[in-house]
């Protein structure tokens, strides 16, 4: 490596020559003849980021030669990187990572009924804070509340941003300037800068620790009970399992010794499933209904894990709680708008018929989905692609694990189907790249040198697209 080109040197000639080469932006802009329906700041922008970007490469020494810089060779560039600009950055992609409830990928895919109700309240006044009844301002939270308590038996309920919002709130509003006990095993981090631990500092409230990493007995909590706890709570361990020699307090044992003290139950449940999963072979996780019955005082989870809703924190419990709750100023910071009301309530509304949520809610749908359905998709796939695809690439069914994501259920495993792909012109992480770059980007996950796609996260709709998708990037010459 060279380490020339210091700032008081002058470049050399032959690097000034090329500089020189360079078209004016001016000069550029007369070249173009079909861009009039592309605003002019994003042209301008174009040309001259693209200009730059050969000076750049110039001065790096890129091995850059004179007819790189013609009118017919810097056209075409032109033009990709105004199509990347046209492009919406916010975009749709195709889940081929069979994680279902994939926090980076948007988490829970709404329900049909859910996209009308978006679309309705978008583009149409609504009775968003009006009581129709009274003819008065009205709640927002009066929307869903019933329902909520409908399905899960609680006695009130309120719904804000998100779940690391709704934590933050029952803390600051039951226990701020003073105790909270928490099982060392529960002190749990969800990504994204989650931690229990700030979360607590943050509220204002102080966290008591109780028992050891892996056990914890109920009579931990009643050790640390002070004149100034305010609270028990209880946190799913998400996204991590613990295995061996454990024990944890079971909710009915956490809510009796509350009772006896004077003290509420809180338990942030992170996913918060309504319908119990283990008819699927899923795990037995206690569901909203089960947690509530148990008597907690309040239970906090999310909208867009396993209820399959839009992003929301829900909060329910008993009323006299909820209604501290509803009151404390920061709810006003922390509230929905009125498209995670729309979708949360039409989601909400098919949990009154189970086989209609199982069927009609993507996230559980997935779930739920037979080996034969991913399979049959799998093969679609295969039929569309392997012939064409057989001079770049070795195209096979495999069978894998889908992951439930969202921090739900980590050890959980589901058989599933997926199209491995090897190709012989190009490493995989190439492969994989490409993929990422299309219009409609395809994200799957490589194992051993293989590129799989898991067909449970990809719909039926989407698999003509996605055979699109690999067609265009092997003979397409993208690689
Ligand atoms: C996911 C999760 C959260 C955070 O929920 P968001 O809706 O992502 O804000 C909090 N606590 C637990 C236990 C979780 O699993």
């Amino acid at each position: 490596m060279t380490t020339k080109n210091k700032s008081d040197e002058k470049p050399p000639a032959a690097v000034q020559a090329l500089l020189r080469a360079i078209p004016k932006v001016d000069e550029f802009l007369g070249w173009l003849v079909d861009v009039d329906d592309v605003p002019e700041v994003l042209v301008k922008n174009t040309v001259r980021g693209l200009l730059d970007q050969m000076r750049q490469a110039i001065l790096a020494g890129a091995g850059i030669s004179k007819s790189d810089l013609a009118k017919d060779a810097l056209l075409p560039r032109f033009h990709k990187m105004l199509r990347a600009k046209l492009r919406p950055n916010f975009r749709t992609v195709i889940n081929g990572t069979g994680v279902v409830v994939h926090t980076n990928l948007g988490r829970s895919l709404l329900p049909a009924a859910a996209m009308d109700s978006l679309l309705a309240v978008g583009a149409r006044y609504s009775n968003l804070e009006f009581n129709l009844a009274t003819g008065k301002r009205g709640s927002r939270y009066s929307l869903v509340e019933e329902l909520l308590c409908e399905l899960t038996g609680a006695e009130a309920a309120l719904v804000v941003n998100n779940n690391a919002a709704a934590v933050m709130l029952v803390l600051e509003t039951l226990a701020q300037g003073r105790e909270v006990i928490v099982s060392r095993g529960q002190l749990v981090e969800i990504g994204g800068s989650f931690r229990i631990p700030d979360v607590m500092a943050k509220s204002g409230a102080t966290l008591v620790e109780v028992g050891a990493t892996n056990r914890t007995h109920l009579r931990d909590y009643e050790n640390a009970i002070t004149d100034e706890t305010a609270l028990l709570l209880k946190v799913h361990t998400s996204n991590y399992r613990m295995i061996g020699f454990t024990s944890e307090v079971p909710l009915p044992e956490l809510v009796a010794l509350g009772a006896e003290h004077n003290l509420p139950v809180m338990e942030d449940l992170g996913s918060g499933c309504l319908i119990d999963l283990s008819r699927f072979g899923l795990e037995k996780e206690p569901t909203v209904g089960e947690v509530i019955k148990a008597g907690v005082d309040v239970v906090t989870f999310s909208g867009d894990k396993l209820l399959g809703g839009p992003q929301a924190g829900l909060i329910l419990g008993k009323k006299e709680i909820i209604d501290r709750i509803k009151k404390n100023p920061m709810n006003r910071a922390l509230r929905i708008d009125k498209f995670t009301l729309a979708g949360l309530e039409s989601v909400l509304r098919l949990y009154y018929d189970e086989e209609k949520a199982l069927a009609e809610i993507p996230t559980l749908a997935m779930l739920a989905m037979p080996l034969e359905v991913i399979d049959r998709r799998a093969r679609r796939l295969m039929r569309r692609i392997k012939k064409r695809l057989a001079e770049f690439c070795l195209v096979e069914l495999a069978t894998i694990d889908s992951r439930v994501g969202g921090g739900a259920m980590p050890e959980q495993s589901l058989v599933s189907r997926a199209v491995a792909l090897q190709p012989k012109g190009c490493s995989v992480n190439e492969l994989e790249a490409a993929l990422r770059g299309l219009a409609v980007p395809v994200i799957g996950r490589i194992e051993n040198e293989r590129l799989l796609l898991d067909l449970r996260t990809v719909s039926d709709q989407e698999v003509s697209q996605l055979a699109e998708c690999l067609l265009a990037v092997f003979e397409g010459e993208i690689l």
